[in-house]
């Protein structure tokens, strides 16, 4: 069968990280970056790397910010055509710093750059008009114009009868943004597949326990939750099964990006008809990459890079 294409809309950003931790925003401090980064854009460069043909509809600035953004896609294999470059207006930024605790807080300049002005473009008509299955990030639902393109992406592909992921990929910073709850709960309820973190799962229920959540959402009609665990790596849930498989014992360098990792390889499994234990092995193999290098994208794995460490572990096992 020939490949799904996936396409994703939403945020590029430039991460610019401080190096030491415990470093606050309040007085000087030493900085790394600028990094190729946003939520959306690291999952779909996860996937190019995976093999699956895909694209991103995104806006950046006419500038260095923007390019190096747009380059770093193109030569993952993304399609990039429907990325706008967009004059009189700055790329997406966000800074980061690290708590002791591994807790991340951000600086962001996303609703007021190129990222807040996406728009369905003649080009990003032509994308979405070959997609098989759109993935929205919730950190994506930060203005009322990108919404109301997501809102367009995932109706044209289910009116095909294609299919919708969804990753709440909340941050604090952003939550309480007016419209943000209420997009968060629209894009839930027309998802097929849910990608929750732990913490996550309780945001759109009223449920206690983790399987009270669970039977909650799979009840409103949604087909299958993975829930992120972090180093304890990820369960899959559906009507009929439940499938939980550990992470890789790996180094973390930095865990920017494990979450988009993960669920690009997540997703790119279950498209082409992966087994949910299939699918958690490859998501958990690119969340481990992913921790195990410094910058957002620095860590995201070919499928050659997927098997390596799939097969490294099974020997350390024997
Ligand atoms: P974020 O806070 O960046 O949005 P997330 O909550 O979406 O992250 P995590 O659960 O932190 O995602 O990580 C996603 C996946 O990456 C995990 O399910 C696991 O497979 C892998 N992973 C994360 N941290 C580690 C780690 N320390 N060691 C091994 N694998 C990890
Ligand atoms: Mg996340």
């Amino acid at each position: 069968p020939t490949p799904k294409t996936l396409v994703t809309v939403g945020e590029i950003v430039v991460e610019i990280m401080a190096t030491e931790i415990g470093q606050v925003f309040l007085e000087p401090g030493p900085l790394v970056g600028p990094f190729p980064s946003g939520a959306p854009a690291i999952f779909i460069d996860q996937a190019a790397r995976l093999g699956q043909p895909c694209g991103m509809i995104a806006a950046v600035g006419d500038d260095d910010f923007g390019t190096l953004n747009i380059e770093r896609l193109r030569s993952s294999g993304v399609d990039v055509s429907a990325i706008e470059r967009l004059p009189g207006v700055p790329t997406g930024t966000a800074f980061v710093r690290y708590a002791a605790d591994g807790s991340r807080a951000f600086v962001f300049n996303i609703p007021l750059s190129a990222s807040g002005h996406i728009r369905l473009t003649e080009a990003g008509q032509a994308l979405l008009s070959r997609a098989d299955h759109v993935h929205v990030m919730g950190s994506s639902l930060f203005s009322p114009a990108v919404v109301a393109v997501v809102r367009e992406a995932i109706g044209q592909v289910k009116a095909r009868g294609g299919t919708v992921s969804f990753d709440p990929n909340i941050r604090p910073e952003m939550l309480e943004r007016p419209g943000m709850r209420e997009a968060l709960q629209e894009i839930l309820q027309a998802c097929d597949l849910f990608l929750p973190s732990g913490s996550e799962l309780f945001l759109f229920t009223k449920a206690r326990h983790d399987a009270e959540a669970v039977a909650e959402l799979l009840a409103r009609g949604i087909r299958a939750i993975v829930v992120k665990r972090g180093a304890e790596g990820a369960t899959y849930h559906d009507r009929d099964t439940t499938e939980a498989v550990d992470a890789f014992r790996v180094r973390e360098v930095d865990p920017t990006g494990a979450g988009d990792c993960f669920g690009a390889g997540f997703v790119c499994a279950w498209l082409r008809g992966a087994s949910p234990r299939e699918a958690l092995l490859q998501a958990n193999a690119c969340g481990a990459l992913a921790v195990g290098a410094k910058g957002p994208m620095a860590g995201t794995g070919t499928t050659r890079d997927v098997h390596n460490l799939i097969a490294a572990h099974k020997e350390v096992r024997l």
